[in-house]
């Protein structure tokens, strides 16, 4: 009889030893979790890309009818597929979304974020400066209108050239008229 009893004991500690056993392999096993949350963490840029997740990159050819601004511009052999601002890029502004910058942060955020910029603003409201300043001696009609349209591509060009926030173009153009210079004349005949 008393066999027995060891025997039970033994199944008693082989109970216990089992208890032990799924505690330390609960640690393994949570260590593995974290491990594959670890190595989860990383792969994404890798294999995720390709999987349909919610948080996956890719740039929606819808934002282009959303915003008239952006360009998308293709991979090629030498670079991967970018976007920019075309304003802020002709406007030669330093911010993530000109050209240089091949900007591939794919969200909507990243572009309304990007519409809010002051360099972004600021642009947007030099171009129909520059446009009005054209369109003031085009319709002049008097043949002083293509020296009024030169000096003011000129004076474009050598802002460009110069790296000069062309928010500055409008003011410029007026400090030459105030100058008298000569061709610009035409601007503030009525
Ligand atoms: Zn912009």
């Amino acid at each position: 009889m008393p066999p027995k009893k060891v025997l039970k004991l033994d199944t008693k500690q082989q109970t216990l030893v089992n208890f032990w056993r799924p505690d330390t392999g609960g640690h393994d096993d949570s260590l593995d979790l974290s491990a594959s949350v670890n190595e989860e963490k990383e792969q994404p840029s890798a294999s995720v890309r390709d999987v349909s997740q919610p948080k996956k990159r890719e740039f929606l050819t819808k934002w282009l009818s959303m915003y008239s601004w952006l360009r998308f511009v293709e991979r090629t052999d030498t670079h991967d597929n970018f976007m920019y601002c075309s304003i802020c890029d002709e406007n030669n502004a330093k911010n993530s979304m000109v050209q240089q910058m091949h900007n591939r942060n794919y969200q909507n955020t990243t572009l309304v974020r990007h519409a809010g910029h002051p360099d972004h603003v600021n642009a947007v409201r030099v171009v129909p400066q520059m446009k009005q300043s054209l369109a003031v001696a085009l319709q002049k009609g008097s043949s002083d209108k293509d020296k009024a349209i030169e000096v003011m591509f000129k004076t474009l060009e050598w802002m460009i050239k110069e790296d000069l926030p062309l928010s500055k173009f409008q003011s410029l153009v007026q400090l030459l008229h105030d100058f008298n210079v000569k061709d610009l004349e035409i601007l503030s005949q009525k």
